[in-house]
């Protein structure tokens, strides 16, 4: 065995069907007495819902959450926290509204209360990305992890197809990477392979089956894990690839991990022996990378930085910024291979295949 550290986050985490029913007794756990609710406006009905639940600890409910975290939006939310005087608050629904909910904690130190809705994982990571003049910033600090997780399958029933698999190949990036960046262990190992086992299988059979309650409860667990490896794991050229790309050309968050993730990994294959062991055994194949360009090509998901909108002209912009400042990455970074990884990821081309 290598040497390792491993450090846990400190969060409580429940996970089944209905226990939405629990964010009561939860809230009171945390001691939140006046809550606020957050969501964005299409996931607005349900907070309201939420919120008459919450045995009188529903103070307000604010449902403007953005994508990327305006830091306009949040203080908009600020000014209600202040105005109701709320100690805790409660983000039903994806990355979005966990983001609004982690700036909140960011300014003001409450108790967080999250129920996910997506697979995209924030709620398990320490890191929070907010924008301001078109700016993003991105920090690590355990004053925005949530404090307590319910995962509720049954909020993901109804989850569209694309950002099922979207956001469910999001998070099966996240652990990709984890099993090879530079802070890997053998504990996060473990999750990860257990996570995308899990995740993986369960994409392949909700294009078919969308409201299976089995389907999404595996999505849903394989999510958690996932999500347990953002948040404790590594990063290397996947996820630089993505910031750059959406950073750089305004790409779409969930959609560029899709479309990047195969060919970051095929990359990344010849210098991970062990890794790419896992991720057979995972998903049981002897071709991981072209085994999740085919979820997302099976679903109809994006396979293309074209489809995306990303110009063609921009790989070599992008190539320049990811060379400047690049991660950690167990390959070497050589600019030819790259322009060929993003001209392939440009043209949708399977690589595997
Ligand atoms: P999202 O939160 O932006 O949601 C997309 C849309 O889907 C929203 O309109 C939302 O209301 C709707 N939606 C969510 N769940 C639904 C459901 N079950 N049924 C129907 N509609 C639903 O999407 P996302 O992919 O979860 O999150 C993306 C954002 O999260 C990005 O800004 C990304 O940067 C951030 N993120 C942050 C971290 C972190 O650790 N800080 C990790 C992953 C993602």
């Amino acid at each position: 065995m290598e040497p390792f550290e491993y450090t846990a986050h400190p969060a409580r985490v429940i996970f089944g069907s209905g226990t939405t029913q629990r964010a009561g007794e939860e809230a009171a756990r945390l001691g939140i007495e006046r809550a606020l609710v957050l969501s964005t406006p299409a996931q607005a009905d349900d907070a309201q819902r939420l919120q008459t639940d919450l045995q009188g600890r529903g103070t307000a409910r604010f449902c403007e959450a953005a994508m990327h975290t305006p830091v306009e939006v949040t203080e908009r939310a600020m000014a209600l926290v202040h105005r109701e005087d709320i100690d805790g608050v409660i983000a039903f629904g994806g990355g979005s509204t966990i983001g609004l909910g982690k700036a909140i904690a960011l300014r003001t130190d409450l108790p967080q209360l999250v129920i996910p809705t997506t697979y995209a994982g924030s709620e398990m990571t320490a890191i929070i990305g907010q924008t301001e003049g078109g700016q993003k910033t991105t920090q690590k600090t355990l004053k925005v992890l949530p404090e307590t997780v319910i995962y509720d399958v049954d909020h993901t029933l109804g989850l569209p197809l694309e950002l099922s698999i979207t956001s469910g190949l999001n998070a099966i990036a996240h652990a990709v990477e984890s099993l090879y960046a530079e802070q890997t262990n053998p504990a996060l190992s473990l999750m990860a392979e257990e996570g995308i086992r899990s995740l993986a299988a369960a994409l392949t059979r909700i294009p078919e089956y969308p409201r299976s309650a089995s389907a999404r409860s595996d999505a849903l667990y394989g999510a958690w894990l996932c999500a347990t490896c953002l948040g404790l794991g590594g990063v290397a050229l996947h996820h630089k690839l993505c910031h750059v790309l959406g950073g750089s050309f305004d790409l779409p968050h969930a959609q560029t991990h899709t479309v990047i993730l195969p060919h970051a990994l095929a990359y990344n294959a010849p210098a991970v022996p062990e890794a790419m062991g896992r991720l057979r055994r995972a998903l049981d194949t002897q071709t991981p990378a072209a085994a999740l360009f085919d979820i997302a090509r099976a679903a109809d998901a994006p396979t293309s930085l074209a489809a995306l909108g990303m110009p063609r002209e921009g790989i070599p912009r992008a190539i320049d910024i990811t060379l400047a400042n690049p991660y950690f990455n167990p390959r070497t970074l050589e600019r030819a291979a790259l322009e060929g990884l993003l001209e392939d990821a440009f043209a949708g081309r399977c690589p595997e295949c």
